[in-house]
């Protein structure tokens, strides 16, 4: 692992730092194109911020595995123009506070930590002189951008997916020409490149997902995104996440080519802006009546749940594929979260959190709108007497079982388990258990 002193001797007056976190790539980067047209040595970094890793049990992580193999693609393609990418493990501060570049450049993070996090380092580096200059590069748009006419944040998505549309033109869609201007990157001869298991971790055995954005599924998605046995949807999300690809040329795409992923890639600025409007959301119900539902907490159940044991082949196939694989399909996340809340009864914090610690596209803001939607608490969410029937669920978007066949193999025999709970009877709990907490 380099030393704090080696990277002191990289820094020469003139040289600048660009700091990659949420994006992950060299093309059509913001921060990274404003700091290489702006500076004339540009050294790029990454840090594996031992304040995030520390806090992950499981040393078997994806993301960490995600994130390590998309620096170490960047690093290389970095050597083939005569630089190379510093990579420091351990806390952002201690490594901003050594070195004395001219200045900082990144992209905006929204998430609450992040933000904290950022202006602290902000702090550090103008004491000394060096600015700290970030961009918008992973939304279109951010903030109060869009909101409404009277100034306050919508919290009602049709609407804001109106204004979202009509604020849009082609300057909001600007390719940022980082690739082209290389020459002014730091030269270097290679730096050393920590293995997983130096910062902690271990292989998964998971393979990457394709960073392919294939036209021919966003031509189709209208028609095929609700079935979980077809290839229907983007499959993007873990590239949203990390930036390995840019929103901008996904958007441009959806525009031209399908407006149902348009709305999708529409929600996911949605919930960003509610967690940057909200950002007590983290922890609440967006509604705060729904703080005081009594709810069941049964750790048996929330095992059973955990592991795709329910006894509903939708709610389970879900589940396993999101334990084998890091992902599930967007329509069997609603129904295997709405299973967890309404059927069971168990505080949409535990599904939050554990689909935070397995999803590889694990997102603060859509994560935790979509459970706030599925437990009947958040903006715009599904009423709490609105509750999934998985049979019904499974009839309309997997009529052949074809995915329940895929992850559940036992299903039809006797060894898949009977239902944990009768649907008629959770129905019924449901409604009383809610109506009672919130009075109405
Ligand atoms: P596509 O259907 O191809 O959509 C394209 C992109 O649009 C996605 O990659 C994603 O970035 C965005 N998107 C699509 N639907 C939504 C949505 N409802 N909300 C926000 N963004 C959306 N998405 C995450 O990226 N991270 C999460 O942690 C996450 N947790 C979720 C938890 C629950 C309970 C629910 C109901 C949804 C969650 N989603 C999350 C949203 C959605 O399920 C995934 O984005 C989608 O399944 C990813 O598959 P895809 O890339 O093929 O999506």
């Amino acid at each position: 692992m380099i030393k704090l002193e080696e990277i002191q001797s990289l820094i020469t007056p003139d040289t600048s730092v660009f700091w990659f976190r949420r994006d992950l790539r060299m093309n059509d980067n913001a921060g990274l194109c404003h700091a290489l047209k702006n500076e004339k040595n540009v050294l790029p970094v990454f840090v594996f911020d031992t304040a995030i890793l520390d806090e992950l049990e499981d040393r078997h992580d994806r993301r960490v595995e995600f994130i390590h193999s998309s620096i170490q693609q960047m690093k290389e393609a970095l050597e083939k123009v005569n630089s190379s990418l510093l990579v420091w493990h351990g806390d952002p501060a201690e490594l901003f506070k050594a070195i004395q570049p001219k200045a900082v450049y990144c992209n905006h993070d929204y998430e609450p930590s992040s933000i904290a996090r950022d202006t602290r380092i902000k702090s550090i580096l103008e004491a000394k002189g060096s600015a700290f200059l970030s961009f918008k590069d992973q939304v279109i748009f951010e903030k109060e951008e869009v909101i409404k006419e009277d100034g306050s944040p919508y919290t009602v998505f049709t609407p804001y997916s109106k204004k979202w549309k009509t604020r849009l033109k082609a300057f909001n869609l600007p390719h940022y020409p980082s690739e082209t201007h290389f020459a002014n990157l730091r030269k270097l001869i290679p730096l050393p490149f920590p293995a997983l298991t130096e910062i902690g971790f271990n292989e998964t055995g998971t393979s990457r997902p394709d960073r392919k954005i294939k036209t021919k599924i966003i031509e189709g998605y209208g028609r095929t995104r609700d079935y979980p046995g077809k290839s229907g949807t983007t499959r993007l999300s873990v590239h949203l996440r990390f930036g390995t690809i840019s929103i901008r040329k996904l958007v441009a795409l959806a525009v031209q080519k399908s407006d149902s992923l348009l709305n999708e890639l529409i929600w996911r600025e949605f919930y960003q802006s509610i967690l940057w409007h909200f950002p007590c959301v983290e922890y609440q119900a967006f509604k705060a009546k729904y703080d005081f539902v009594p709810w069941n907490n049964d750790e048996t159940e929330f095992q059973l749940w955990c592991s795709g044991k329910t006894g509903y082949p939708i709610v389970d196939a879900g589940m396993r594929e999101l334990n084998s694989t890091g992902f599930m399909h967007n329509r069997v996340r609603m129904i295997t979260a709405s299973f967890l809340t309404k059927h069971l009864l168990i505080d949409w914090r535990w599904g939050e959190a554990y689909f935070a610690k397995k999803l590889l596209d694990y997102d603060l803001a859509a994560n935790n709108g979509g459970w706030q939607w599925a437990a009947g608490c958040g903006c715009d969410a599904a009423p709490y007497f609105r509750m999934f029937n998985p049979r019904l669920q499974t009839e309309k978007f997997d009529p052949d079982r074809r995915y329940i066949r895929k992850w559940v193999p036992e299903f039809g025999t006797p060894d898949y388990p009977e239902p944990i709970v009768n649907h008629e009877f959770a129905r019924g709990r449901l409604l009383s258990t809610f109506k009672k907490a919130l009075q109405e």
